[in-house]
């Protein structure tokens, strides 16, 4: 062989070498980056990690923040508001009632027409449409009331003149699902916002009178006949249909229960006097605390950045508006410590760009290759995302579904705890084992956008239940699912109450 061609070999192999090592150095980055990946989700998921005597811990913390929320004013992050509301709907209503619900991201209105017996109950027309977010936030509250009453005027033109043949006032419930104080069932004022509204000026207003005032001002002859939760109404259409119900929960953009309470356990309030002995009770549950809820940094980041900072923790760790933000902060992080999802990752910084809804399609991805996920991430403009990052993607909507489901069950069964329906009892019944209430069969009505539509969400959190009551408990509490509940069982407790 001749010099040249030596030199040209050794050139060859020269170069060889250099370019595998280069593809060693890469893999080896590569697998680093990967291993960094795992890392950050095994962190994740330890500090979501809700074992069953973790949430028995969340239980027994539900159930005595409920009674120190009823002892006193004050007394409880639980602010377990006064609702007025005694008699819930028994059947025998009739007549023709509307609702209009302002939820945390849409509104709806609708129209009841009762014939007097349980099996007789007619919803028609019911309209939904999100809340344009510009209102959400404006300075004013007229806007927001205007907005709201052109909408109810619309409605009812399109009704002609056969709902309302008789001329008379259409009476109407407000189903408004934000904290309120209420002075009686019609009236109540704003006690904070919360969902991300901020009209500063409305807090401290009673939000039936602006209502009333929006339909006054558009000459409409609607009456507001009752503020309602959006629990208690959903807690009114189970009663309506099934008297064993005593709880009720929303599970949609935020979250929040109401249950029937006997009226001597609410200490804050002596002397109360209701002719069924009970009232409903609106516990505000989103924002409870507790030392046992398993918060990561990622909860601690998105409350620390929310338009409520400090507000709200119960809330910010299993309604459906924040699900995807605590999914999107985990993907942030991964991304900004590896490139595992590319130069377009940068979109992941947006507060709030990956909703619940894209959560969970992508967590019941059943495609072999997760081509929904992948669609979603292109959506979101990140491309060619492999199959084992896509398999990452489900896994992080899997951790972070999961504890959201069970926290929610261990604050139901805190409920029930406080009740005596989660078969021990009740916490200050003082009966000894010997002497424990029989079960009695519990229904727990439960609605809202997350709840209805993530199957995930809803089998975690029926599971969970299961393994904190036990399986003997359990057949006694029926959890049943009530679409478009708050709306239709405002309108039912409006109806309830004029007849009363
Ligand atoms: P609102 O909270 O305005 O009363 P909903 O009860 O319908 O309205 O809840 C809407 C919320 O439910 C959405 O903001 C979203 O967080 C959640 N949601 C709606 N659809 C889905 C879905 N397919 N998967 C997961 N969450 C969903
Ligand atoms: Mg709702």
């Amino acid at each position: 062989m001749g010099k040249v061609a030596v030199a040209f070999a050794s050139a060859a192999v020269v170069a060889a070498c250099s370019v595998a090592a280069v593809m060693v150095r890469r893999r080896v980055k590569s697998r680093r980056k990967w291993r960094t990946v795992v890392e950050i989700l095994k962190e994740f998921e330890e500090g979501c990690d809700a074992p069953v005597g973790r949430l028995r811990q969340v239980v027994d913390a539900m159930a005595v923040e409920m009674h120190a929320g009823l002892a006193s004013e004050g007394g409880s992050k639980l602010k377990m508001l006064l609702t007025y509301v005694h008699d819930l709907p028994n059947g025998t209503e009739k007549g023709t009632y509307y609702a209009l619900h302002l939820g945390g991201t849409y509104f709806r209105i609708l129209r009841v027409h009762l014939g007097g017996e349980r099996s007789y109950l007619d919803v028609q027309d019911v309209e939904r449409h999100p809340i344009p977010s510009h209102l959400m936030n404006s300075t004013s509250e007229v806007v927001l009331f205007n907005f709201l009453a052109f909408s109810l005027e619309r409605f009812i033109q399109k009704e002609g003149n056969e709902s309302n043949s008789q001329g008379v006032k259409r009476e109407l419930a407000f189903t408004f699902s934000f904290p309120v104080k209420h002075t009686c069932i019609s009236s109540g004022v704003l006690i904070k916002w919360t969902k991300g509204f901020e009209i500063s000026e409305m807090v401290g207003k009673d939000i039936a009178e602006c209502l009333q005032g929006a339909l006054n001002r558009r000459g409409l002859d609607i009456h507001v006949a009752a503020l309602v939760n959006d629990t208690v109404g959903a807690l009114s259409l189970g009663y309506y249909h099934d008297p064993d119900t005593v709880v009720a929960v929303v599970f949609g953009t935020g979250s929040n229960a109401c249950y029937l309470e006997r009226t001597d356990a609410i200490i804050k309030c002596q002397g109360l006097l209701t002719t069924s002995g009970s009232m409903v009770v609106n516990m505000e549950w989103g924002n409870f605390w507790s030392s046992h809820l398993p918060r990561t940094a990622y909860d601690i980041d998105l409350d620390a950045e929310s338009s409520n900072p400090n507000d709200m923790g119960f809330e910010k760790m299993i309604a459906g508006l924040y699900l995807g933000d605590i999914v999107r902060r985990v993907i942030l992080r991964m991304s900004q410590e590896s490139d595992i999802f590319g130069p377009s990752s940068s979109v992941f910084s947006q507060p709030y760009v990956l909703r619940t809804n894209s959560v969970s399609a992508m967590h019941e991805d059943d495609t072999p290759e997760l081509q929904e996920v992948a669609r979603i991430l292109k959506d979101l403009g990140v491309s060619d995302v492999p199959l084992k990052v896509r398999k990452l993607m489900v896994k992080i909507c899997d951790v972070v579904t999961r504890r959201a489901g069970r926290l929610a069950a261990a604050g139901i069964a805190g409920i029930l705890k406080k009740i005596g329906r989660d078969g021990g009892g009740g916490i200050t019944s003082g009966r000894s084992r010997g002497e424990m209430q029989m079960q009695r069969r519990t229904v727990v009505g439960v609605e809202g956008g997350l709840y209805m539509k993530y199957t995930m969400f809803r089998e975690y959190m029926e599971e969970a239940l299961v393994e904190i009551l036990g399986e003997e408990v359990s057949q006694y509490v029926v959890v049943k699912a009530m679409e478009d509940g708050s709306s239709i069982g405002s309108a039912l407790l409006v109806a309830s109450s004029l007849q009363s």
